[in-house]
């Protein structure tokens, strides 16, 4: 195990925000994590994790604990069943998936996102989502590494029961089950996805995916008149907070380093010297605004590391 110390964490997250972590070790392999958990343990120290970085808001002050970035690849394949460790990214799963002949994962790898990071957060697009194909997930869970069935986790919209507060899984790996079809026009699906995303969101540039969840419930009718397609998304069950940010006019405001994209109204672009307080303040202004507007309160669905920061 490679542990490093005093580690700029700006660089590791796609947001390019973010202080210090106290302690940083690159996760190769099971050995490596296993190897941080006895660290953190002996020095009674929190354990944060990081997969690809591209979901997180990182604070400007110094993070106390072991940041353990999930660096594990590892992919095996036996019949149309696929185990990709935490660290194995979307794009590299399905492909692994088409070198077997094995199709079914075309939404995923528009989404830039580690195995790890996409079960806990049930990652998606297109209409597929993570848990779709998933059977098992691999945990450290308790001290033990433990093989858990899906059923065993609740699944929904941008959210697994990883995600509750009082969780302390370490997302070892899933296995997926994929079936055979025609790779080439698998092929063709994925890249019409990734140029359909390219039109919708900004690409290359740095940013932390959607800053708010998708706002599910009741709205005031009264709005439909001024704002029409309310109600067709009130009808499908979700209103994009993407949506609401434009129609607020609150596309390319910007605070201090960080903009609104002009794309999306759902991201925050960081401009070169945008900082966590300058995001923080953002996502105060917006939440007032829409509440102001539309009288319903939408929340992150970034993640904030700090707060994930837990005894393992
Ligand atoms: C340009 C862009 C476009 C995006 N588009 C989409 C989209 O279409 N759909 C979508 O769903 N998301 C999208 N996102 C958001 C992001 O890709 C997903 O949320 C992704 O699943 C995050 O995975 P990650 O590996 O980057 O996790 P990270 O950002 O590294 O971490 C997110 C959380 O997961 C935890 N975590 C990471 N690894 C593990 C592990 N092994 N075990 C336990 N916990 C872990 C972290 O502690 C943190 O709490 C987009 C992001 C960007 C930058």
């Amino acid at each position: 195990m490679n542990i490093q110390e005093n580690i700029a964490l700006k660089d590791i997250s796609t947001f390019k925000i973010g202080g210090k972590a106290q302690y940083l070790v690159y996760a190769e392999n099971q050995q490596d994590i296993i190897e941080a958990l006895r660290f953190a343990q002996d020095k009674d120290l929190s354990i944060g994790l990081i997969g690809s970085g591209c979901n997180l808001l990182i604070q400007d002050e110094d993070i106390e604990g072991v940041i353990l970035k999930m660096n594990t690849k590892s992919i095996e394949i036996k019949d149309k069943q696929i185990f990709a460790e935490a660290g194995v990214s979307l794009a590299m799963l399905a492909n692994s998936g088409h070198k077997a002949n094995l199709v079914g994962l075309e939404w995923a790898p528009s989404v830039p996102s580690s195995v790890g990071g996409a079960i806990r957060g049930n990652a998606g697009a297109f209409g597929g989502e993570t848990k779709d194909t998933l059977k098992q997930i691999r945990v450290y869970r308790g001290g033990r590494i433990e093989d858990i069935d899906k059923s065993d986790i609740d699944f929904d919209y941008r959210y697994s029961s990883f995600k509750d507060e009082n969780n302390t899984d370490i997302i070892l790996g899933g296995l997926f089950e994929l079936e055979t079809g025609d790779v080439a026009v698998s092929k063709i699906q994925i890249r019409d996805n990734i140029i359909k995303k390219s039109q919708n969101q900004p690409i290359g540039v740095a940013c932390s995916g959607c800053i708010f969840k998708n706002y599910e419930g009741l709205i005031n009718e009264d709005l439909y008149n001024q704002y029409p397609d309310l109600k067709t998304f009130v009808t499908k069950g979700i209103i994009p907070s993407g949506y609401l940010i434009q129609e607020a006019g609150l596309k390319g405001f910007t605070q201090g380093g960080i903009q609104i994209s002009e794309k999306h109204g759902n991201y925050m672009i960081n401009t070169g010297t945008g900082t966590y307080r300058d995001v923080i303040k953002l996502i105060d202004m917006v939440k007032m605004r829409i509440y102001d507007i539309f009288g319903v309160s939408i929340e992150e669905e970034v993640v904030y590391l700090h707060q994930q920061m837990k005894k393992r």
